[in-house]
């Protein structure tokens, strides 16, 4: 049977950077293992989202053949399945993240902390909140959480803003995504309704924010913290609130391949669950060597057990929001020697297997945010001749001009598959 490998980079894309000669850190980076795939290999160019610079669940959710203007209910419920919550309709599922406030200003909205510390906290708030609703506050990764608040009877509205003020949340009828924005002020707000139907959901929220600071300052966490001089954890910023799961199709079926997913993180995990797959449960790694090593031997296993795997590498996107151009570049190459490496033993392009790269958007490290440009896509199957170069200029240049959008890319690579069987 034939295979597919999905590997989404997160982030990948640039902007061509004046350090690395004009290069973007994809077309810098040494690639010799994916200069082997290029042999048999297409280029693709679509767009995301059109003008918006997509955040990560558009991207990922676009990625996997879904349209997330038709199926986002909110990405808050990616992020509390991905932490293993299990939120019910009329619930309230939301992102958090736990970041630091002075004066009622904004310090940060994220307080990097140990595991460890992320875990005590849970557990503080989890036993000393106390609101009118039963709620399971989950930790994720470094400052990131998962808060479900059970409904009574009555359902949660989805209409309601984030107190992040760095996103925006945008309306597609019921269906619901947000935007981080370019620049945005320090005051803290409250969770506004946008519709009569939400005052009780804003209301519940910004009691829930209230009295989990309240818990925040007072735990061992941040006296600790404080006394070594480090940021704090001490409020909480809420964002994405889903009450309803999104009605994704289900990825195994449609296709007729079943599918499993390598990825470590809450809210890419989360999205593979919503679209059926299998989800492997590794950890995402600080240490990128060491975290792809992890990936390829997931991904050596799955494939043994199933027709095809999405895999997905957080770092790059990481290291572009903090304008790390030489980082992400090596990430690039860590990306072909370990990860591609270890797939081009067990892959076969000449047999039928087929291999897909591409990411979710483009980060700027330049700008250090995500940026509105199209992605770039390499799909490798013995069906296409040769081509010379994996980059954005690329692709840019000589791409495939039927598929326009990022929905699209899925659909061409089932049929690779389906007509390789
Ligand atoms: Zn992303």
């Amino acid at each position: 049977m034939a295979k597919v490998i999905f590997l989404i980079v997160d982030g990948m894309a640039d902007d061509r950077i004046p350090q690395l000669n004009n290069h973007t850190p994809l077309s810098y980076a040494d690639k010799p293992n994916l200069s082997r795939l290029l042999l048999h290999s297409e280029l693709l160019y679509p767009s995301v989202l059109g003008k918006l610079a997509p955040e990560s669940d558009s991207g990922v959710m676009a990625d996997l053949g879904y349209d997330p203007r038709k199926y986002s209910t909110g990405r808050g419920w990616f992020e509390c399945t991905g932490v293993g919550l299990k939120p019910e309709e009329g619930d309230i599922s939301l992102r958090v993240n736990i970041g630091e406030v002075r004066d009622k200003k904004l310090i940060s909205v994220r307080t990097y902390l140990s595991q460890e510390e992320l875990k005590e906290l849970e557990k503080d708030i989890n036993e000393k909140v106390s609101i009118p609703y039963s709620f399971e506050f989950k930790a994720g990764v470094g400052y990131r959480a998962g808060l479900v608040i059970r409904h009574k009877g009555k359902k949660f509205s989805p209409y309601i803003s984030n107190n992040e003020p760095g996103y925006k949340v945008r309306f597609y009828g019921r269906h619901k995504l947000s935007f981080a924005l370019d620049s945005h002020s320090n005051r803290i707000e409250k969770i506004k309704p946008f519709k009569k139907e939400a005052v009780e959901t804003a209301n519940v929220l910004n009691d829930f924010i209230e009295k989990a600071s309240d818990v925040l300052v007072h735990s061992q966490v941040y006296s600790k913290r404080k006394k070594r001089n480090e940021p704090l954890p001490n409020f909480l910023f809420l964002r994405d609130g889903a009450v309803e799961a999104p009605k994704m199709f289900d990825i195994n079926r449609k296709y007729g391949a079943r599918w499993a997913a390598v990825v470590g993180m809450p809210l890419e995990q989360g999205i593979a669950k919503a679209a059926g797959m299998h989800v492997y449960d590794v950890s995402e790694r600080e240490d990128v060597s060491e975290d792809l090593e992890e990936k390829a031997r997931a991904v050596i296993d799955a494939l043994k057990r199933f027709d095809a795997v999405y895999i997905h590498v957080k770092q790059t996107d990481a290291v572009s929001h903090l304008g790390k151009f030489v980082e992400k570049y090596q990430i690039i190459e860590k990306i072909d020697g370990i990860l591609i490496g270890k797939l081009l033993e067990v892959l076969d392009i000449e047999e039928g297997d087929t291999f897909v790269m591409t990411c979710d958007h483009a980060t700027s490290s330049l700008l250090k945010r995500h940026i509105n440009s199209n992605i770039p896509v390499l799909v490798s199957n013995k069906k296409f001749g040769g081509i010379s170069e994996f980059s954005e200029e690329a692709c840019r240049s000589h791409h495939e001009k039927r598929v326009k959008h990022a929905t699209e890319i899925m659909p061409l690579v089932m049929k690779l598959w389906q007509t390789g069987n």
